[in-house]
């Protein structure tokens, strides 16, 4: 397999854009300002798979400068993903993990329907930044309260 200058693998050619904006050191993690809803009511994202709660619109963070994502991993399946804060219907699975992250130097882990343990997406953590969800965002549905 080929690698890339860091020893990661390189991706298919159509994507990512994720190896410059890390290159320049832009792994940063930024409220959305439109976040909250002006009436005052919030969204509620469920898992599409149970209907349990899994996080809600208010939750919804950029990072790199942008809420959603668009990523193939190394298999080359493609992902659209949302970045959230908390996810509280969110559990974690397996240690963190650094290769193939798609947000270094925030590592991975997989998160899962805390109710039927589907894969909604990933957790991401690194020392001294903060932590986010990337949740699958055609995993989830919205709906207003
Ligand atoms: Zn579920």
């Amino acid at each position: 397999m080929m690698t890339g200058r860091h020893g990661k693998p390189w991706l298919p050619a159509t994507q990512p854009c994720f190896f410059r904006e890390a290159d320049q050191g832009l792994a940063t993690v930024e409220e959305v300002d439109d976040a909250r809803q002006p009436d005052g009511g919030h969204g509620v994202l469920y898992c599409r798979q149970c209907h349990a709660p899994v996080t809600s619109t208010q939750e919804r963070l950029k990072v790199l400068g942008k809420h959603c994502h668009v990523f193939p991993n190394p298999e080359g399946m493609v992902f659209e993903i949302g970045c959230f804060g908390l996810a509280p219907g969110c559990g974690q699975q397996g240690p963190p993990v650094f290769q193939y992250s798609w947000f270094p130097p925030h590592a991975w882990s997989l998160a899962l329907c805390q109710t039927c343990k589907t894969h909604l997406g990933w957790y991401y953590e690194a020392i001294g930044k903060s932590s986010f969800h990337g949740l699958i965002l055609n995993r989830l549905v919205e709906e207003w309260t």
